[in-house]
C-alpha cells in the first residue's frame, strides 16, 4: 500500500534541509486564495476539481460573505523535486490591510514569501505593505505574476508587450526591495527572471511558467497566447498539464527560498536579542533539534474540540506531548497536552516534532500571539511582533444586556489574543470598554464576530480617532514631589531627534527597556547623533519615546528606576493635554532626592511624583496634538475624476498624485483619519460603485492650529477630565 500522506509529512519534518516555511502575500483580489488551493490540490491535499472553487483556506463565515480572506491558516504539503521530497509549510495571509495583523504574525513563522501580483493591476498598495512587512522580519520574497490570461483575453497583448509588462512589474518590485531591505540583503534578494525567482501564470487556469522552465521545455509566449486563442478550454487545460502551477511554483520555492537552517542564521539576530553565544543562542542559530525548546506562537485558533490551539514556529529543540515548558512573558509553567503537525489543512496530533517546523500546540493556557515558549525559564523572549501601522480608530463597546457583561469581558480578552493589532482597554467598573484598531472596517468585522461567533449582543459608539500628543521645543526643568513630600524628581523633556524617531518607528532601533550593556543599541543611537555618554544612559524606549537617566551619584536609584520607567510609560500612554498617547519625546531624569528609608519611597510616592514632573515639563514645551493621516490610493474610471477631487477636498484631503492609464484613473491623496469615516460608502456612491480605495501608508501630522483647542476640549470632556491641566490652561 502506498505510504499515507501524514506519514510522509512525519518523515520529512525531521530533515530541515528539505523543509521550506513560506507564506503567500498579495494585494486583495490578486488571487492568493485561488493560488493556494492550486498548490494544495497539486500536492494531493484537495481534489483538483474543487481547487479554485472550494477556497479551503477561507473559513470564517464573514470571509465567505465578503469574499475576502481574513485569517491566516496553516497547511503543509509534500512535494517531489528532482527525486527529493520536500515538506512545504504554507501560511495563507489576508490581503486586506485593515487586517494586517495576520500578515505580520505569519511573517514571524516563515522564512520566505511568494508575493502574488495581478499582471494587469501591477504592484498595488497592499503589495507594497506586505513586502515591507516581510523585509522587516528578514523574510525573503519571490514573485508570482498572476492572471496572465487577462493580458491576453482582456487587453490582447503581443508576446513582446507581455514581456515588457512583466519587466515593468519586476522592476517595480526590485525598486521596493532595494528601498526597504537592509544592507546585506538588498542586492541578494532582488528577483530575477533569468534565475527563475520570478514565475507567471494563471491561478484559475492552473498553469505557471518561469524562464528556466520555458527554456527546458521549449514552451514560448506565443504558445501561451495560442492556448487562449479561439476560446477553447481544452487548449488551456493542455497548457496546465504541460506546465502545472503547483509544480512550477513549488520547485521555485524549493530552489529560491531558504531552508530553516540557512534562514535562522540571519533571521535570529533580527528577531531575538539574547546572547547569541549562549546555549539557547547557538541552538537558535543552528535550528538545533537537541537544544532547548524555543517556540513562538503566531496564531491562536479556537478549536471546538481541543480548545485553544497555538500555531507557530519551532526555532529550536523538540517538543513532545506531556512535556513541561515555560511561557516566558506570562511567567507560567504549563504541560503540553498535544503537539500537532499539519497534513494539508488538517491538524494531526503526533508524539513529538523537531525544530524548523510550523506546528500546533494544545495546552498553552492563556497564550497570546508573540509569546515565547521554552524549556529554559530564563530564555530571552523573541522580539514583540509589530505591525507597520498603529491602531488609530477606537470604538466604545458595551453589552446590550447587563447580564452579558462578564461574558463580554471574556470575549474581548479572547479577541485581543486572537488579533494583537486590536488594542482593548477593559473597564470593569463602568462596563464601557474601548476597542482600537487600524480602521473602521477592521473594527466593524471584529464587532460582527463578537455578535455572530461569540453570541454576545453589543452596542458600540461611533468610531473615535486616536491622536498623539507631542512637544515642539525643549521644556523647563520641573520638580515633582511625592505625596509625603520626602522624594523629589527633576525632569525635563525635548523633542526626540527625527532620525532616531524614524528608526524606532521602522523597527531599525528596537523598543523596550535597556537593562544591560547593549553595544548594538548604543552604536545605532550614536550613528544618529547621540553622544556616547548619553546613549549609555538610555533606560527605556517606549512607543517612539525615549527615557534617559541623567542622575549622578544617587545611592538608591537602582531601587526606584523601575518605578520611574513605569510612570514614564504611563504618561507616554496618557499625555497631559488630553490623555492621548505621546510620541517623539525625549525625557531626561535630571536629578532626584530620595528618602533614606525604602518604606517612604514606594510606588505610591514615586509614581505620582514622576508623573507630575513629567506632565508639568511637557506643558512648558509647547505641547500640541498630532492627528493620524493616511495616504490613500483611489482607483476609478476617469469619468469620476471631478467627483473624486471634490471628495478629497471636502475631507481636508490633499491631492498628491493623479495618474491616468487609458480609461483608468489612479489618485493618491493624504487624508486625516478623522475625516475618513464613511469614506468608502461616499466613494461608492460618487462613482456608482466603481471606485475603490486602499491605504498606502500611515503618518501623524500636526492638527491644524484652529482645531487644536476644539479637539482637546472634546477629548477631555469625553474622558471626564477637568478643562485645564495642573493650573495651566490647556491650549496649544
Ligand atoms: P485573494 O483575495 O487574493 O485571496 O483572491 P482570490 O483567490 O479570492 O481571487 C480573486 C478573484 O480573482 C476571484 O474572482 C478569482 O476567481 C480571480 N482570479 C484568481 N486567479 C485568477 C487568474 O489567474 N485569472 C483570472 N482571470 N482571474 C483570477
Amino acid at each position: 500500500m502506498a505510504e499515507k500522506m501524514v506519514d510522509k509529512v512525519k518523515r520529512i519534518m525531521g530533515k530541515p534541509n528539505n523543509i521550506r516555511n513560506i507564506c503567500t502575500s498579495a494585494h486583495i483580489d490578486h488571487g492568493k486564495t485561488t493560488f493556494s488551493d492550486n498548490l494544495l490540490a497539486g500536492a494531493g491535499m484537495i481534489s483538483e476539481e474543487l481547487a479554485g472553487k472550494q477556497l479551503v483556506l477561507d473559513f470564517h463565515e464573514d470571509e465567505i460573505a465578503r469574499g475576502i480572506t481574513i485569517d491566516a491558516a496553516n497547511v503543509s504539503m509534500v512535494h517531489d523535486s528532482e527525486g527529493e521530497e520536500y515538506l512545504i509549510n504554507l501560511i495563507d495571509t489576508p490581503g486586506h490591510v485593515d487586517f494586517g495583523g495576520d500578515v505580520t504574525r505569519a511573517m514571524r513563522a516563515v522564512d520566505g514569501t511568494i508575493i502574488l501580483c495581478d499582471a494587469v493591476e501591477g504592484i498595488m498598495p497592499q503589495t507594497e505593505t506586505v513586502l515591507r512587512q516581510a523585509l522587516r522580519e528578514r523574510v525573503k520574497p519571490i514573485l508570482f505574476i498572476n492572471k496572465v490570461d487577462r493580458l491576453i483575453k482582456e487587453i490582447k497583448l503581443t508576446p513582446q508587450q507581455m514581456q515588457e509588462r512583466f519587466i515593468n512589474i519586476i522592476n517595480n518590485m526590485n525598486r521596493l526591495i532595494k528601498h526597504y531591505s537592509e544592507e546585506g540583503h538588498r542586492e541578494k534578494w532582488l528577483v530575477n527572471v533569468n534565475d527563475g525567482s520570478v514565475a507567471f501564470g494563471s491561478a484559475v487556469h492552473k498553469w505557471a511558467l518561469s524562464l528556466p522552465y520555458m527554456q527546458k521545455t521549449g514552451i514560448t509566449f506565443k504558445d501561451v497566447i495560442d492556448a487562449y486563442e479561439g476560446g477553447s478550454q481544452e487548449k488551456v487545460n493542455e497548457l496546465s498539464k504541460k506546465a502545472p502551477l503547483h509544480s512550477i511554483v513549488l520547485n521555485m520555492v524549493i530552489k529560491h527560498q531558504p531552508n530553516p537552517i540557512e534562514a535562522q542564521k540571519y533571521r535570529i539576530p533580527k528577531i531575538w536579542h539574547g546572547e547569541l553565544e549562549s546555549e539557547v543562542g547557538k541552538a537558535l542559530l543552528n535550528c538545533n533539534p537537541n537544544g532547548p525548546v524555543a517556540f513562538v506562537c503566531t496564531k491562536i485558533v479556537i478549536d471546538k474540540h481541543a480548545g485553544e490551539v497555538a500555531a507557530g514556529r519551532l526555532f529550536s529543540g523538540t517538543v513532545s506531548q506531556g512535556q513541561d515548558v515555560y511561557m516566558i512573558m506570562s511567567k507560567k509553567q504549563v504541560r503540553l497536552q498535544q503537539v500537532s503537525i499539519y497534513n494539508g489543512a488538517k491538524r494531526e496530533p503526533i508524539d513529538n516534532v523537531p525544530a524548523g517546523n510550523i506546528i500546533g500546540i494544545v495546552g498553552l493556557k492563556g497564550v497570546f500571539s508573540g509569546e515565547t515558549i521554552s524549556t529554559n525559564p530564563d530564555m530571552e523572549p523573541f522580539e514583540a511582533i509589530k505591525h507597520i501601522f498603529e491602531p488609530v480608530v477606537t470604538k466604545a463597546i458595551e453589552a446590550k444586556r447587563p447580564s452579558d457583561l462578564p461574558k463580554l469581558v471574556e470575549v474581548l480578552r479572547q479577541v485581543n489574543k486572537e488579533d494583537p493589532t486590536i488594542k482593548i482597554e477593559i473597564n470593569e467598573e463602568t462596563g464601557e470598554h474601548l476597542m482600537s484598531g487600524m480602521g473602521e472596517l477592521h473594527l466593524e468585522i471584529i464587532e460582527n464576530r463578537i455578535k455572530t461567533e461569540k453570541g454576545v449582543e453589543v452596542v458600540t459608539s461611533e468610531p473615535i480617532v486616536v491622536y498623539r500628543e507631542t512637544i515642539q521645543k525643549p521644556s523647563q526643568e520641573m520638580e515633582g514631589k511625592s505625596p509625603n513630600k520626602h522624594n523629589k524628581f527633576y525632569i525635563k523633556v525635548e523633542p526626540l531627534d527625527q532620525a532616531i524617531y524614524e528608526d524606532i518607528k521602522s523597527g531599525e532601533i528596537r523598543e523596550g527597556q535597556v537593562k544591560k550593556k547593549d553595544e548594538e543599541l548604543w552604536g545605532k543611537l550614536e550613528a544618529r547623533g547621540m553622544e556616547s555618554k548619553i546613549s549609555r544612559k538610555v533606560r527605556d524606549i517606549f512607543n517612539g519615546n525615549l527615557l534617559i537617566d541623567n542622575t549622578r551619584g544617587i545611592v538608591h536609584i537602582g531601587e526606584v528606576i523601575d518605578m520611574v520607567i513605569e510612570a514614564f510609560q504611563d504618561v507616554m500612554s496618557n499625555g497631559p493635554l488630553a490623555r492621548e498617547p505621546c510620541a517623539k519625546i525625549k525625557v531626561w531624569l535630571e536629578d532626584t532626592k530620595l528618602h533614606e528609608d525604602a518604606i517612604h519611597r514606594g510606588p505610591a510616592q514615586v509614581l505620582p511624583a514622576v508623573r507630575d514632573a513629567l506632565r508639568g515639563a511637557m506643558m512648558t514645551a509647547s505641547p500640541i496634538i498630532f492627528e493620524p493621516l493616511q495616504i490613500l490610493q483611489i482607483e476609478a474610471p476617469i469619468e469620476y475624476m471631478g467627483e473624486i477631487s471634490k471628495l478629497i477636498q471636502n475631507r481636508r484631503g490633499q491631492l498628491l498624485d493623479m495618474h491616468q492609464e487609458g480609461e483608468h484613473l489612479t489618485v493618491k491623496c493624504k487624508m486625516p483619519v478623522a475625516e475618513m469615516f464613511g469614506l468608502s460608502s461616499d466613494l461608492r456612491s460618487a462613482t456608482e460603485g466603481r471606485g475603490v480605495q486602499y491605504v498606502v501608508d500611515q503618518l501623524f501630522e500636526k492638527l491644524p492650529t484652529e482645531l487644536q483647542g476644539k479637539v482637546i476640549s472634546k477629548l477631555r470632556q469625553r474622558k471626564g477630565l477637568k478643562e485645564s491641566e495642573g493650573g495651566i490652561a490647556v491650549q496649544a
